[in-house]
């Protein structure tokens, strides 16, 4: 009902609009100002159908990232200029705080500042009149750290923990008084994984104001000779790696690979000995099992559908044996679906993050990297 509501609200406007221009009725100001709600209201559209279009590529596991190192800056500028008329209109105060030297981060400009977008004009849409947004750029630890907080309506804590969820708006009534599809953070935190961050948020309750906080690893460094001649701090990607759109280096990391598929195995293990890690497979879960105590990887890659023993059974086997054996390896599992229970179900066996196949090496490269220097 939402959905239908939202595509037509627009279409309403511009077809009206529309009609009362043919009628050649209009003076010069009104003309003006249904040429200037004709636009809007197809950009809104537009922007709905984007959302729609995001949805079903997370679903079918088709989004894909165009990754390359940046420093973030720039791109929540540009996040924030696009939210300023809105938040103008409000007489709301965007303050940014933003450390210019904060990254580098391997990550998709584009997709970036779509994440950014989202939050910042979620807290210009949810404060009232008045009100203020801060947005904060800063590195913490191994990661950057974007963080936006408002003074507004703030979230209950019965719909916190779902927030993220497709389709879920804390007042979903027909009179609601604010306009959306309830898409935009489910799309913002699926694209924040794919960058192997998270998404976290933090509400006192409501009328107190909410604060959304990203996380995305900074680049993977490494001091080689060569490192002097690029872009300072940021390693030149290299050979074969460079062909996969710039995924991070994954030097010196043991990755243990389970697939019954031999022609996946052998595509990921090439793939990802391109980007330096050193990686062991297992065609099942039984030989999986034995060669993790063997060869104790620092990070478990698994493909969930297998025959005998799934990804699911493995892991929940795994995450019973001791650390000292492998027990508390961060795992990623590769699934050919990206819906939330499944997603829901892989979190509850174990894995850390779930990437979506076919997969793509600059998205599982990155979520190696951030999983492999995070503790457990
Ligand atoms: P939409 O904004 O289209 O409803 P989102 O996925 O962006 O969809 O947000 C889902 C819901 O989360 C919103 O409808 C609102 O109830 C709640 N929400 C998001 N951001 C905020 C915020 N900054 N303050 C209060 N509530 C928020």
């Amino acid at each position: 009902a939402t959905v239908s509501h939202e595509l037509r609200t627009p279409l309403n406007a511009m077809l009206g609009w529309a009609r009362l221009l043919r009628s050649g009725t209009l003076n010069q100001t009104a003309t003006a100002r249904a040429i200037d709600s004709i636009e809007r209201n197809a950009a809104a559209q537009a922007h709905l159908i984007e959302d729609l279009l995001d949805v079903s590529r997370i679903i079918s596991g088709k989004l894909r990232l165009n990754v390359r190192p940046i420093t973030p800056m720039g791109v929540i500028e540009g996040a924030i200029d696009a939210v300023r008329p809105a938040a103008e209109a409000k007489d709301i105060r965007i303050q940014p705080v933003l450390d210019p030297a904060a990254g580098p981060i391997s990550a998709d400009p584009d997709r970036l500042q779509q994440i950014v977008w989202n939050l910042v004009s979620n807290a210009v849409k949810f404060t009232p009149r008045g009100g203020q947004v801060e947005v904060r750029l800063a590195r913490v630890d191994s990661h950057v750290e974007i963080v936006v907080s408002d003074t507004g309506s703030g979230i209950t804590k019965e719909f916190l923990p779902h927030i993220f969820e497709r389709f879920r708006q804390a007042d979903s009534t027909t009179t609601r008084s604010h306009t959306g599809l309830g898409l935009g953070l489910a799309i913002a935190r699926h694209l924040v994984e794919l960058h192997g961050g998270t998404v976290s948020v933090h509400s006192d309750g409501e009328g107190r104001g909410a604060t959304f906080v990203v996380k995305i690893p900074v680049m993977i460094v490494e001091e080689t000779p060569e490192s002097g001649r690029g872009e300072p701090g940021i390693r030149p990607t290299s050979g074969s790696c460079m062909a996969f759109s710039q995924a991070p280096r994954l030097d010196g990391l043991r990755l243990l690979l389970v697939d019954d598929e031999p022609d996946s195995i052998s595509m990921l293990s090439t793939m990802l000995r391109s980007c330096g890690a050193e990686v062991a497979s297992a065609n099942s879960a039984a030989e999986a099992a034995q060669l993790l105590e063997r060869f104790l990887p620092h990070v478990l890659i698994t493909d969930i559908g297998m025959p005998g023993e799934d990804g699911y059974a493995f892991l929940r086997r795994v995450r019973m044996l001791p650390p000292e054996r492998g027990g508390q390896t961060p795992a990623v599992a590769l699934t050919a679906y990206a819906r939330a229970e499944d997603r829901t179900r892989a979190l509850l066996a174990g894995v850390q993050m779930h990437v979506p196949k076919p997969v793509e090496l600059a998205e599982l490269a990155a979520v190696i990297a951030s999983l492999a220097r995070r503790p457990m």
